[in-house]
């Protein structure tokens, strides 16, 4: 009942239906985005990414965590999330581990719209802005490569660690940008983070696909109508568009066939709807 897909290098897993649970893991970066619906298999996973503070997109947090304790997972769960909800997401947890009579435990790692954070290696994220009623954030992931400036190209290693000790500049950052992660947002945020234009894997939402909602109703909800993003056709340079967080106005199967339909060749080439096979959506 999960739908899995592949886009570019990375693994996209879980369930998403706007308004109902949206909790998507990318097993490739450790990351799962937002906790709407437990995920029994990838309830280990080291990084969760909170985009807002819904409970379609949070409520199935200490049930993750119950997974987590069940499964024997000792580190604590690291939650980057809008800074604003660090004091509410912790008093809940408090209160859940009351019932719970054990403690859910986690690592809240606070973000603000520009914020980076280091992960691993040369692999960072970044906080950015989306639009939605209450505090929220998109997270971008940027491969943050070091290469050889040309000059130096060729030289032998120990001359180069020499180089290095000597704290010369001989190398330049050549910064990739490989998945961003957008939900619950006006595409306002399209504008204002053109990066989300060149990342090689771009998860949006698009809750609306047709007139049985209008533009406006999208837009007083603070969500993405297809007829606003079709105008972006022609910029995204994506290896592969993830759209998600479809209304439950449409089946999955909607959901394709108006995809299919309504939108340009150069946006079908590299587009991926989030949506499962089955005739119904899940639960
Ligand atoms: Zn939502
Ligand atoms: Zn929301």
């Amino acid at each position: 009942m999960l739908t899995t897909l592949q886009a570019a290098r990375y693994t996209i897993r879980g369930m998403s239906l706007g308004g109902v649970y949206t909790s998507i893991h990318v097993p490739e970066l450790d990351a799962l985005f937002d906790c709407g619906f437990p995920l029994r298999a990838s309830a280990a996973v080291t990084n969760l990414f909170l985009s807002h503070g819904h409970v379609d997109h949070v409520g199935a947090l200490p049930a993750l965590l119950g997974i987590r304790g069940l499964h024997g997972v000792r580190k604590n769960l690291r939650i980057f999330l809008p800074a604003a909800l660090g004091p509410a997401v912790e008093e809940a947890l408090t209160v859940i581990s009351r019932l719970h009579r054990w403690p859910l435990t986690v690592d809240l790692v606070p973000m603000e719209p520009g914020q980076e954070v280091h992960l691993r290696n040369d692999l960072n994220v970044r906080a950015f802005k989306t639009y939605h009623p209450v505090p929220s954030l998109g997270y971008l992931f940027i491969n943050r490569v070091k290469k050889l400036l040309p000059q130096y190209a060729g030289l032998p290693g120990d001359e180069i660690g020499r180089l290095r000790r000597t704290g010369a500049e001989i190398f330049r950052e050549d910064p990739r940008y490989e998945l961003a992660y957008a939900t619950d947002t006006l595409p306002t945020v399209l504008d204002r983070e053109p990066a989300l234009f060149d990342a090689r894997v771009l998860i949006l939402e698009c809750t609306f696909l047709d007139q049985k909602k209008s533009v406006a109703d999208a837009r007083a909800g603070c969500h993405i109508h297809l007829d606003e993003l079709l105008p972006y056709a022609h910029r995204f340079r994506n290896e592969a568009l993830v759209l998600m967080h479809f209304s439950q106005l449409y089946s999955p199967a909607d959901v394709r066939r108006l995809l299919a339909e309504r939108c340009p060749p150069e946006m079908r080439r590299i587009l991926r709807s989030f949506a499962p096979e089955t005739e119904s959506w899940p639960g």
